[in-house]
């Protein structure tokens, strides 16, 4: 029995009609409810805040979502008519919050294409539900910024003196879709949240943990290359090193190659102009 199980009232029914072109039955409709997302830290150490569960409440209703476990089933979509948050008494998050999750109700129009998928929701079959939305602030825990428009170096899911460093996800902008994957019971855990499109199926292995610090350092060491050369070509303006910490890594290394090309080799317009003047000194002395 899932907590957030509710009857197909009149009422209820009254809701998801003003979503259909022409009004549904009882009969017609099969409605369930979805944890979407909550405010517990993610594998991606990025977590919702209240608020910002708040508005993806409002954002998400009428949002379409499609189910996932077969390819077949693509074509097998429901819709949020109803979203709300949820504060289950006594429940904490992993860091000891008051634990929130957004709740949202959908429905599906009955076919015979899409009995068998009723069947496994109506059993109770655990969901992994993924959504995808857009948010105007990330902020760091750590030091407060807003990495958007502000970024820092601080590496979510380190400690930094005893804090552990996660994402704030605020002010959600749009939220786009959602997707259902049913999974049997027994293999996996209930309700996950994932944001964004990409939905790690498996923790961070150690493995993916090291070569993240090694690519930090990589890329510590990148900007710090760059900065030498912007100093060694002569341009010590602190507004381009400042700029050079927001860069993404793609762009660090064009600039990177572009600056050592041009410290490194001979500068071509140079020559030309040196051999277009040596020319003109011949014509003259012709003359
Ligand atoms: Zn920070």
């Amino acid at each position: 029995m899932n907590t957030y199980d509710f009857e197909l009232t009149d009422e209820v029914l009254g809701k998801i009609n003003s979503f259909t072109r022409k009004p549904l039955t009882k009969e017609r409709v099969y409605a369930f409810p979805i944890v979407l997302c909550d405010n517990e830290t993610d594998r991606d150490g990025e977590r919702f805040s209240e608020s910002a569960l708040e508005k993806l409440a409002t954002l998400f209703v009428g949002k379409t979502g499609i189910f996932d476990h077969d390819p077949k089933g693509r074509n097998q979509t429901a819709r949020i008519f109803d979203a709300f948050t949820d504060r289950p008494e006594g429940r904490l998050t992993s860091d000891g919050r008051q634990y929130v999750c957004l709740v949202a109700r959908a429905y599906m129009v009955t076919t015979q294409a899409n009995a068998s998928l009723i069947a496994e929701i109506d059993a109770g079959i655990k969901k992994e539900v993924s959504i995808s939305c857009s948010v105007g602030k990330k902020i760091c825990s750590i030091c407060g910024r807003d990495i958007y428009k502000d970024p820092c170096s601080h590496i979510k899911g380190r400690e930094y003196g005893g804090k552990s460093c996660y994402i704030t996800l605020e002010d959600p902008r749009d939220a786009y879709e959602w997707s259902f994957v049913a999974v049997p019971a027994q293999v996996s855990a209930g309700v996950t949240k994932t944001f964004g499109k990409a939905a790690p199926a498996q923790p961070e292995l150690p493995q993916t943990a090291q070569l993240k610090d090694e690519h930090y350092d990589m890329l510590t060491l990148l900007k710090a290359r760059i900065k030498a050369l912007y100093e060694y070509a002569g341009d010590k303006a602190p507004c381009c090193k400042a700029l050079i910490d927001t860069l993404p890594v793609a762009e660090l290394i064009r600039l990177e190659k572009t600056l050592s090309a041009a410290l490194t080799s001979p500068v071509k317009p140079q020559l030309e102009k040196a051999a277009a003047d040596n020319n003109k000194y011949k014509t003259n002395k012709l003359n």
